[in-house]
């Protein structure tokens, strides 16, 4: 089987991970059912910025949010690397900035996770993920992003949502633990 992933807020837990880094920065103590509440993608609202500072803001902290101690989701990586190890192919499809490829892939791989360079794919548009999930003929898809999964309706592909605040909306399948994964692949292959 050929499976894909986002990997920001699907695989690891970024905008969380973010939440923190900004309360360092802002020297700020904002507390985390307020994160765990916001219905957009987006969190610089509880800090009282506008989208464009918010913006600014997220762009000059994504060193700090890429590349230090992000947590993957409880489950992931092990997940992953057992689907490798049963013969399944996986492929990443993460928008991240293109020049973020190669560190971005590297960092994946000091977590654990099992990467081949030929199956990484990064800095695409959101609405562009759906042309690679198309070509690369993916049996299983997971995403958090409504702007991302609200394009893939038409899909041949077995599209998951990994359960967020902001997508909760969303009536196609969904999960909120990688633990549930094995129940989910089941409830696919029946409705087959
Ligand atoms: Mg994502």
């Amino acid at each position: 089987m050929r499976f894909g992933f986002d990997i920001d807020d699907t695989l690891i837990n970024l905008r969380e991970h973010a939440f923190h880094v900004y309360n360092k920065k802002l020297n700020q103590n904002i507390a985390l059912e307020i994160f765990h509440a916001l219905n957009k993608v987006e969190i610089h609202e509880p800090f009282g910025m506008t989208a464009e500072e918010g913006s600014k803001m997220w762009n000059s902290s994504l060193e700090e949010i890429y590349y230090t101690n992000c947590p993957p989701y409880l489950g992931a990586v092990e997940l992953l690397q057992q689907l490798t190890k049963e013969g399944h192919e996986i492929f990443y499809i993460t928008a991240r900035p293109p020049e973020h490829r190669e560190r971005t892939k590297k960092w994946l791989e000091e977590q654990g996770f099992p990467v081949k360079n030929e199956n990484f794919y990064c800095g695409m548009k959101d609405q562009e993920k759906v042309n690679i999930i198309k070509k690369l003929q993916l049996d299983y898809y997971f995403d958090d992003k409504p702007d991302v999964l609200n394009t893939l309706a038409n899909c041949e592909t077995k599209v998951f949502v990994k359960t967020q605040s902001y997508n909760e909306h969303l009536t196609i399948p969904r999960f909120s633990d990688w633990s549930e994964w094995k129940q989910l692949i089941g409830e696919a292959e029946n409705l087959r």
